[in-house]
């Protein structure tokens, strides 16, 4: 079975892929030839999530999902949230935006944050809205050069490395968009 991830983000393409059963192959958006970007204009990350399943499924007919997902941390209620890839500016400098965060985490002993994702999908005429969280902790300084994004700066519970340090292998069992990903299969599979 074919499935569009209705993203441009090659890291979650691949991340995913390993975590579905070999029967279902993701589609970026780049291998359906939509290079547009879809603006996320939602307030949360169901709305964004749904925001882009919805044009696939509208624009294209095809059965499809897309995520939202990002950094919350406790002690900027819930900072960055939905504003992760643009939380500096909108030209998504993923150093720019961990600065920022140290900045913001600066003279705060708290530093507690989970990973979040809601995945709105379109399958056989049917939508569903599904989540996934890890806890975890911010570092001041960057650990490791595996993932992506805040990866190097999360220590996730019960680990003393980062994601960046820990790599796929832990990230494929602990992290919010494999969680995710567990209720995806479900569907898809029909369990
Ligand atoms: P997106 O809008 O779902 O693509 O994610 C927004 C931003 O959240 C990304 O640009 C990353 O900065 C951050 N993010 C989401 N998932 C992860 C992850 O697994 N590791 C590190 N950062 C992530």
């Amino acid at each position: 079975m074919k499935l569009i991830f209705a993203t441009h983000n090659l890291n979650k393409v691949e991340e995913l892929n390993q975590l579905l059963p070999k029967s279902i192959s993701l589609l970026s958006l780049n291998d359906i030839g939509c290079h547009k970007e879809i603006k996320e204009t939602g307030k949360t990350f169901k709305e964004n999530a749904k925001i882009k399943a919805d044009f696939i499924r509208y624009k294209y007919g095809l059965d499809c999902f897309a995520d939202d997902s990002g950094l919350e941390i406790e002690a900027l209620d819930g900072a960055p949230g939905i504003y992760s890839a643009r939380y500096a500016g909108p030209n998504k400098n993923m150093e720019a935006n961990i600065e920022k965060v140290w900045e913001e985490l600066k003279e705060i002993n708290n530093t507690r944050a989970w990973f979040h994702t809601v995945f709105y999908v379109h399958f056989c005429g049917k939508e569903y809205e599904l989540s996934g969280s890890v806890e975890g902790s911010i570092i001041l300084e960057k650990r490791g050069n595996k993932g992506f994004g805040y990866d190097p700066i999360f220590v996730p519970k019960g680990y003393k490395k980062t994601f960046a340090e820990l790599g796929d292998n832990v990230k494929n069992k602990i992290g919010h968009r494999a969680i995710a990903s567990q209720s995806l299969i479900r569907i898809l599979t029909h369990l």
